[in-house]
């Protein structure tokens, strides 16, 4: 069994060999380390090995989780699930950055918490049914909802490609995502998982997250 601080040096040396074929900056790359269905002491370990971004599914998990960790200092929370309306209130509350706004309305909502967040926009590549995203096509309308909402700071797009075990079947939804990022202004991509951390980078990724390698098997939610 390999322990969480190897597990963390060889994610960090993936990032840096990716990072260097490619010649970009490593420190360009945030390292968000995805603790959904682990327990709060997880996140406490990860913080004390230097990480400072985690990331969340499920807002009712995390309201659970949160009093464990909300004292960390310059600790990050960031919402990489799907977010219902109902619930945008409490995940303003609980987060520091939303990554999956995907409608005007979720955005509005938010903006109303009154608090300062970081968002990204959620964008759907695949024609999967079960993926929520907004598609390419409603984004300059997205884009300008959320620039009109004053609480909340536009950093860039995020996709989740339909599954496989295949990097190189993600690939094209990576370059996708920065084509998209590139034709409307936004210098943010949030992609990338355990798996594919090195062909995101490569199609120029700028937060990967990373549950499993980091932390081991997830058990079923
Ligand atoms: C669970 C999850 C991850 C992390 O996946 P791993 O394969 O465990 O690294 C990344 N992004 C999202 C949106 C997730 O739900």
């Amino acid at each position: 069994m390999e322990t969480m601080p190897e597990r963390l040096d060889a994610v960090r040396a993936r990032i840096a060999r990716a990072a260097e074929r490619s010649r970009r900056d490593p420190a360009s790359i945030l390292l968000l380390a995805v603790t959904k269905i682990f327990p709060a002491s997880v996140i406490l370990e990860a913080y004390d090995m230097g990480l400072r971004d985690f990331g969340e599914n499920y807002v009712q998990e995390f309201e659970d989780k949160a009093p464990a960790v909300r004292g960390l200092a310059g600790a990050r929370f960031h919402l990489i699930g799907h977010l219902q309306s109902n619930k945008s209130k409490k995940a303003a509350e609980l987060f520091d950055a939303i990554q999956t706004v995907d409608a005007p309305k979720l955005a509005r909502r938010l903006n109303e918490s009154g608090r300062a967040l970081d968002v990204m926009l959620e964008v759907k590549l695949s024609t999967e049914d079960a993926k929520s995203g907004a598609p390419p096509e409603e984004l300059p309308d997205l884009i300008a909802a959320v620039r009109a909402c004053s609480n909340l700071h536009l950093l860039g797009l995020m996709t989740m490609p339909p599954w496989t075990d295949d990097p190189e079947a993600a690939r094209p939804y990576f370059r996708r995502l920065r084509e998209l990022g590139e034709r409307h202004g936004l210098t943010q991509l949030s992609m990338g998982m355990s798996h594919d951390i090195e062909a995101a980078i490569e199609e120029g990724s700028t937060c990967v997250r990373v549950g499993t390698a980091l932390f081991g098997k997830r058990k079923k939610a």
